[in-house]
């Protein structure tokens, strides 16, 4: 849904969203465009029981429910229900304005200034930062990427001093050197069918063969054209691909053959993690991955048309506490 009446800049949106009955209109009527569903059976026989308040809070505006009964399954639901805004207390004035934020912040956001932004403590703005990320995540294996692509890898640096031991020894044998997450990269160059480069990049555990060729057959379909480094892991690409190598020993450039598209991507990537969250655990980091992709993959729409790509895809996508948080603690930015 995109409207004369959508916001266009930052300080739009958050005036806009500033209202939560605004904010609400907004959102239901870019969840159910032609009629309000049941989001349990699907039924369009469902009755609006209007605006009631929880007791002791008349006239508060964000305290105001707005709740929906199905007459089918007899189920009451509301806006929220089975999005990433479900079982928030947070009302939609501030979750709207949080994903504008998130979605168009150039360099990233971090949890300290969006807490800032909208009035929340920074815990509450990184949980509801990652569900935002989580929405505009692109599912796995789902993009597809032809033509010619760029595939390359980098590391991204924790510190080793912070990491367990085991751990530590973990990052020390494998690749990269001590506390590096490894990333892989795969960019598919603009052409006269895709005006702008599109790029799919993974956390992952290692830069070996084993591990990257079946990311690569899983994203670029057979016989695309393939540009590398000359690291060992893309031999046996030709098989399937034209494979043309750049040896970086050399040149950056060889007859065509570069990897500059994702060194661009890999630059805008740890310029945003080293400026604004300053840590970032390597659980974590492909939330962050997914967030600078959406950002650059939709670089040439503007603020309005990413806010309204990323709340198009907020239905259907839940992420709860325990998912988030389940693997280790949090204490980024
Ligand atoms: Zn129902």
């Amino acid at each position: 849904m995109e409207t004369s009446e959508t916001p266009k800049t930052l300080l739009e949106a958050v005036t806009f969203f500033s209202d939560e009955d605004r904010a609400h209109a907004f959102f239901v009527a870019m969840r159910w465009p032609n009629a309000v569903t049941c989001p349990h059976c699907s039924s369009a026989n469902v009755g609006n029981l209007s605006v009631s308040r929880k007791p002791g809070q008349a006239g508060k505006p964000d305290k105001v429910r707005r709740v929906w009964n199905c007459k089918a399954c007899k189920t009451q639901f509301t806006a929220k229900v089975g999005t990433i805004f479900e079982d928030s207390p947070l009302p939609l004035s501030k979750w709207l304005p949080a994903v504008w934020l998130v979605v168009n912040a150039k360099n990233g956001i971090s949890s300290h200034e969006l807490g800032r932004a909208l009035g929340i403590t920074q815990k509450t703005a990184w949980f509801l930062a990652h569900r935002v990320r989580e929405a505009i995540q692109r599912g796995g294996g789902v993009v597809r990427l032809d033509g010619v692509v760029e595939v390359d890898e980098t590391f991204i640096g924790g510190l080793a001093r912070n990491m367990h031991k085991d751990r530590r020894e973990k990052a020390i044998n494998g690749t990269g050197g001590a506390g590096k997450t490894a990333v892989m990269g795969l960019l598919q160059r603009h052409s006269e069918k895709v005006p702008s480069s599109k790029v799919v990049a993974r956390v992952v555990p290692n830069t070996r063969r084993a591990t990257l060729t079946p990311i690569i057959k899983n994203v670029v379909v057979q016989g695309s054209e393939i540009q590398s480094d000359a690291l060992p892991s893309y031999k046996s690409l030709a098989s399937e691909y034209v494979h043309r190598v750049v040896d970086h020993a050399e040149a950056y450039v060889q007859d065509g053959v570069h990897t500059n598209g994702l060194e661009n991507f890999w630059s805008l990537l740890k310029r945003t993690i080293k400026g604004t969250h300053v840590h970032v655990a390597p659980y974590h980091l492909f939330r962050y991955l997914d967030d600078q992709t959406f950002r650059f993959n939709e670089r040439t729409e503007n603020d309005q048309g990413r806010f309204v790509e990323a709340i198009s895809t907020a239905k259907d996508r839940r992420l709860t506490y325990k998912r988030l948080t389940g693997k280790t603690d949090q204490g980024e930015g």
